[in-house]
Parts: structure tokens; sequence; C-alpha cells
């Protein structure tokens, strides 16, 4: 299969919608078919201004995102991560940092996390890579695993702070459950 000369665009999953809530399975095939697939979802991360993006938020149950760390600093250049079948193999300390989901739009709340993760995963050519990320990198890293396993960052947060948010969470299920790709910018027009 030929890999077509165009990255695409790829409609976002919001809150609500049950692909967020799927486990995710594991890639089996290292083709140009997942090469295509990391390449939109890279795409898409940075037309939304994200540092992140997991692949059921566009529809895919395959294990595998795509995360850049550095991108919201100035002048950085992109350095995107597709990370295939990945696992955390241990976390240590406690993290604690305001986090968001571009399937969760304009909602940011506190969230714990390991401080310092040692993680494998592989990449699109089926190489088998190791690493450990600490701070702000961990917590993107675990960020995305969880989507992976239909777990949301709204989940890991306070009672307090999901009562705070539950209005907002609710607004943006309703538009869900008609079917329907909300873009951020709508939210960010309402708010
Ligand atoms: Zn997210």
């Amino acid at each position: 299969m030929k890999i077509n000369n165009e990255p695409k665009l790829l409609p976002v999953r919001v809150y609500g919608d049950v692909i967020l809530r799927i486990k995710s399975l594991p890639v089996k095939e290292f083709d140009d078919k997942l090469r295509e697939f990391a390449r939109d979802l890279t795409y898409t991360m940075y037309q939304r201004d994200g540092v992140g993006l997991a692949a059921n938020q566009v529809g895919s149950t395959q294990r595998v995102f795509v995360i850049d760390t550095l991108w919201s600093r100035e002048d950085s250049v992109p350095n995107p991560i597709v990370m295939v079948n990945p696992v955390i193999l241990s976390g240590e300390g406690e993290y604690e940092m305001e986090e968001g989901c571009i399937s969760v739009p304009g909602i940011f709340a506190k969230v714990k996390r390991y401080n310092y993760i040692k993680y494998s995963y592989f990449d699109t050519y089926g190489i088998s890579h190791e690493g450990e990320a600490e701070g702000y990198d961990a917590v993107v890293i675990q960020h995305e695993y969880d989507h992976l396993d239909g777990i949301l960052f709204v989940d890991r947060i306070s009672k307090l702070s999901l009562l705070k948010i539950k209005r907002k969470l609710n607004a943006i299920m309703s538009t869900a459950e008609n079917g329907q790709n909300i873009r951020t910018e709508i939210f960010k027009v309402n708010e």
C-alpha cells in the first residue's frame, strides 16, 4: 500500500463518546497503514495545539499515541514521538499539575501522577524502545497511556473538583451523544 501524500486532519472525539472508554487493542501489523495513521494522528495533534494525542481520540482503538512535550515552548521545532503498544514499567514519586485534554475542551484540573516513570514502546516499524521520563514529560506519557485504557484525566481528580466542572462536562457530553464531533473553538466561544 502506498502512503497518501497529504496528512489528514482527523475529527476529535469528545467526552461522552463511548470510544474514549474502550480499552484499546495491541497493534499487530507494523505496516504502511499504521505509519499513515501515525502521521495523521501527529498532524492532528499539532493542528489542535496538543502535546499528546491518543488513537481513540480520533476514533481508532489501536494502542497508539503521539507526544511532543516540547511543542508548547516558543521556537520549538516539531519532535513527535509515536508510541505503539506502550507499557509503563514502573513509577515513582508524585507530581501534580493542571491538565487539559483535547477531548475534554475548556476544562482544566489538577491531577496527581508519578513524577518519574520507566516505559517501553514500539515505533511504527516495530522496533522496541525503552525510556524514562520525569515531571511534565512523565505526566504527558501517563495521560496518553490512560487514554489507551479508557481513562480520562477527569477520572483522576478530586470529588470536589469534579463537582465544580460537572456542568461543563455534561454540556460536552450532550453534544457527544448527538454523535457530533465538536471542535474546541465552539466551546471557547460559548464559555
Ligand atoms: Zn487527553
